[in-house]
């Protein structure tokens, strides 16, 4: 079985995960937003007491920095999740397809490769976005959901991956994708926060695929060639 993962939004927690995908000589996707970032680092913090705009229970995750984009995804797969995070069906389409085709094009630049993957931000998107994706070379675009067939989509603009890497399912899923011969999980490695518990449960999960005599680590562009 050929397993993939994907996380979004290129959090400074990505680094953590790398770690942990270096250990298991795991492969994995990165969908980023090169607009949200500055040329430095934001590091992972917790909310001021008081505040109550958008957070995680209270934490963030940061912003990976311009300076060292290259470094830290070098031997990973990036992909697009627009240049700021916009929405299709909220932003005009001209706004989320420039948007969309923008990242692609500022990743392909800094890592001097074809970044053809997708991931929808807020998993939004409407027929007319698909087929602006689909006649601008997006090999796929991933939605949030769960399927128990990944390779069973209708139309590889509407990807569902298998689960969320914190599924309560995601053993079972995991066992009964063998099945269909493809597993993808997903997720944001701010979810994790700073829970040493969290962790650990996602190096199990890396640990027993790695393990697994019967999976491939694989990218997801791969199954798309
Ligand atoms: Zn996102």
């Amino acid at each position: 079985m050929l397993v993939v993962q994907c996380w979004d939004d290129g959090v400074t927690t990505d680094m953590r995960l790398i770690e942990l995908l270096y250990k298991y000589n795991a492969k994995a996707t990165f969908n980023l937003c090169p607009g949200n970032m500055n040329d430095e680092r934001i590091p992972a913090h917790w909310a001021e007491q008081g505040y109550n705009g958008w957070s995680h229970k209270g934490f963030f995750g940061g912003q990976i920095g311009k300076k060292e984009l290259f470094s830290v995804y070098k031997d990973f797969q990036v992909a697009s999740h627009c240049w700021k995070h916009e929405n299709a069906g909220v932003s005009s389409d001209d706004e989320f397809i420039k948007a969309a085709v923008d990242a692609r094009k500022y990743l392909e630049d800094v890592f001097g490769r074809e970044c053809r993957g997708f991931a929808w931000p807020c998993s939004r998107n409407t027929p007319e976005t698909c087929d602006l994706l689909r006649e601008n070379g997006f090999a796929y675009a991933r939605l949030v959901g769960e399927t128990d067939n990944v390779m069973g989509y209708t139309d590889p603009m509407l990807l569902t991956p298998s689960c969320h890497f914190q599924d309560r399912q995601f053993y079972a899923r995991y066992e009964a994708a063998k099945k269909t011969g493809v597993f993808y999980f997903w997720g944001h490695t701010y979810e994790m926060m700073d829970s040493p518990g969290m962790w650990a449960q996602l190096e199990q999960k890396l640990a027993y695929i790695s393990n697994d005599p019967d999976a491939v680590w694989a990218d997801v562009i791969d199954l798309f060639k």
